[in-house]
């Protein structure tokens, strides 16, 4: 029986304006013949080796949709087993959900959720649970990317990068012209208001490279540290939350070998929990490697979970804990509320205020609902706001931030020193050029070649 060809946005792993497009199926290669087109307008698909890469446009009517590059797997050396296209888009979520559409219109459907893994499964690539574990973490990622592509989508990135563009560009244009023409354009008094829109701009761009960090949680997990004195039933709660659903290793991306850490899917976000203290072996973290360690990992954790025991009062141990957690993003969970308690949620509010505090019960399983509902609100609503804040998911665009900054503070102090004017223009110019590299402005093939080549081999 013939297979039916499906296709779908398969996940932005790292960066919600460059996606594939997988296409799977027995028509695969045919479906993308009817839409690509080489360079030199003369390849076809269905005649190239498996395992190739090419590069090329996709058309729709005769227009250019994207500019892409396609890997060619054959049946049955891929993620389906089936015969698979993957599009490597672009030109952003728009031209994406554009090649989409062409795709079905020349005969693929569009796939279900879940569907090229059932298919993986079906066809013997993996086991249930394999295909189970590659689904939880296929949602989890899933609501992220979505996330991120609906600010994308808005264009937060874009357009605050052209804004500032166009600001240098209209300065530089300035300085140039006040150069040239010193009889008619003055700079007298013109570098204080340089230095002040200067000023300006960098902080613009700090708030973008300091959102790389955050862009690091949507894509990859929350970096969770769970603490509290010995005994408090830390190892039962972790246990609890990973339950069975240990690290499994498998092809996502088809091309990709993904090495999952341990992580957590809870209600579509993902906790990449640290073992690193060795929470799960017979001694205790805070035990064995003292609360310094313990507040040395929390530090650059993204998430801390602090347990206590409502069996037994606070101590000096937990007031060090408490005041670790000042600044950190933290949830309070009051354990082992099934015994006599002795520990209130009261008296946990007014030591830490400002944080949640939870009551659970580890042995009995209670409470765990609730704490998953206060951690996607938290990260949903609350201190990761998706729809306001821009955010930087890729490092290539970090790296172009950060040149572009260093530009800018070179014109800075080229001011502090009174430098000539047409050394504040070059570096300007570099600033100017830097943010063009994120937007895709001034960027080489060879670039834009290197960018993909990455992306395919899954790096
Ligand atoms: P850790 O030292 O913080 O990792 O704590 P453990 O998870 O090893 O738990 C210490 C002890 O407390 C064990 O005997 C657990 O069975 C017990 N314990 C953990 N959670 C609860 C709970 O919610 N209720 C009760 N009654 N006992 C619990
Ligand atoms: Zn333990």
């Amino acid at each position: 029986m013939k297979s039916e060809t499906i296709a779908a946005i398969s996940t932005p792993m790292s960066d919600g304006g460059i996606g594939i497009i997988r296409i799977s199926g027995e028509d695969a290669f045919l479906v993308a013949d009817r839409i690509y087109q080489s360079k030199s307008r003369n390849k076809k698909l269905s005649d190239q080796p498996s395992h190739t890469i090419h590069y090329g446009y996709i058309y729709d009517d005769g227009i250019v949709i994207d500019e892409v590059l396609i890997m060619l797997m054959r049946a049955p050396r891929s993620f389906t087993a089936e015969d698979t296209v993957e599009i490597n888009c672009h030109g952003g979520i728009v031209a994406m959900r554009k090649v989409l559409e062409t795709v079905i219109k020349n005969g693929a459907r569009p796939a279900e959720p879940g569907e090229f893994t059932k298919r993986a499964f079906l066809n013997g690539r993996m086991d249930l649970s394999q295909a189970e574990a590659v689904l939880d973490v296929i949602q989890a990622k899933n609501e992220y990317a979505l996330k991120s592509s609906v600010s994308q989508l808005k264009g937060a990135v874009h357009r605050v990068v052209c804004e500032l563009r166009k600001e240098i560009l209209y300065h530089i244009a300035f300085i140039e012209s006040a150069l040239d023409d010193p009889e008619h354009i003055s700079l007298e008094g013109y570098p204080e208001s340089l230095k002040s829109e200067n000023e300006g701009w960098i902080y613009s761009i700090q708030r973008l490279i300091d959102s790389a960090e955050d862009g690091r949680v949507m894509s990859e997990g929350i970096k969770t540290v769970i603490v509290g004195k010995p005994n408090v039933g830390k190892s039962s709660l972790l246990n609890i939350l990973v339950g069975e659903e240990r690290a499994i290793v498998t092809d996502i991306a088809g091309t990709t070998r993904d090495v999952l850490q341990e992580s957590v899917n809870m209600k579509g976000i993902t906790l990449n929990i640290a073992d690193t203290a060795g929470i799960r072996d017979t001694e205790d973290a805070v035990e064995r490697i003292g609360v310094d360690k313990a507040k040395e990992s929390a530090k650059d954790a993204d998430l801390v979970i602090y347990v206590t025991d409502a069996s037994v009062s606070l101590d000096e141990n937990d007031e060090e804990i408490i005041n670790m957690l000042k600044g950190q993003k933290a949830v309070v969970l009051l354990n082992k509320t099934d015994l006599d308690t002795v520990l209130s949620e009261e008296i946990l509010k007014e030591k830490i205020p400002g944080k949640e505090i939870i009551p659970i019960s580890a042995k009995e399983n209670k409470g765990i609902d609730l704490l998953e509902e206060t951690l996607k609100n938290m990260f949903f609503e609350g201190k990761l706001s998706f729809n306001d804040e821009v955010y930087i998911t890729n490092m290539r665009h970090k790296a172009a931030l950060i040149d572009a900054c260093e530009s800018l503070r070179q014109v800075e102090s080229s001011l502090a020193i009174q430098m000539p004017e047409d050394f504040y223009s070059i570096d300007l110019m570099a600033a100017y050029e830097s943010l063009g590299s994120i937007i895709g402005e001034q960027v080489g093939e060879d670039l834009v070649d290197e960018i993909f080549g990455k992306f395919c081999m899954g790096k």
